[in-house]
């Protein structure tokens, strides 16, 4: 990953957001002083979230500095990730994608159809469906932008924080959504509790 790149996918990791939520955020959401981000509607670009959805989520120091030195000098002045035609950055996923190619973290296994255009005889084109493999094409279906939200959830959990606090942070209506976002601890991780609950 180019810097950038690494920053976007450091945001998406730090925050525990959704996409939209990543796309919609703007430099006026940031507390540096609380070190938080708010999600909040933007009416001009429709972005409502649920009322419990809105809410205020903790920013890791590092993203934070990061966040400092790039508003120095702010691609956009109101959007802090955007695409090429200044707006926001609607592509992260597929971008994502062409990445874990790159780096050949791809599964490999996944094939799926795309549509292509075939030049058929002179300057009349045919619109054709071509089935392609994760192999060499960014199209792996492992790679998906909600793997950020879920590690985030379980590295804050194993970090000792209540579960009803990441529940808020990741704009969840119900306990029971959270709980399902969280792995069971390895054991090894657990030694010291395990043993100091059975008076070891
Ligand atoms: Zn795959």
């Amino acid at each position: 990953m180019n810097d950038e790149e690494r920053l976007r996918y450091k945001f998406f990791l730090g925050t525990a957001c959704r996409e939209q939520e990543v796309m919609y955020a703007t430099w006026a959401d940031i507390n540096w002083g609380k070190k938080e981000y708010r999600i909040r509607q933007k009416e001009d670009v429709d972005f409502k979230p649920k009322s419990h959805e809105a809410r205020i989520t903790p920013l890791p120091t590092s993203l934070v500095n990061d966040l400092r030195d790039r508003h120095k000098n702010p691609p956009h002045e109101r959007w802090i990730f955007i695409n090429s035609d200044d707006s926001p950055e609607t592509h992260f996923l597929d971008k994502l994608k062409r990445i874990a190619l790159g780096a050949g973290v791809n599964c490999g296994h996944c094939r799926t159809t795309r549509t292509v255009q075939r030049t058929v005889a002179g300057n009349r084109y045919e619109k054709q469906q071509i089935e392609v493999s994760c192999k060499t094409h960014p199209v792996c279906e492992r790679i998906k932008l909600h793997r950020f939200r879920k590690t985030k959830a379980t590295q804050w959990h194993e970090a000792g924080i209540p579960v009803r606090t990441i529940q808020h942070w990741l704009g969840h209506k119900s306990l029971e959504t959270t709980m399902l976002y969280l792995g069971i601890t390895d054991s090894a991780k657990l030694r010291d509790k395990i043993d100091e609950a059975h008076g070891d």
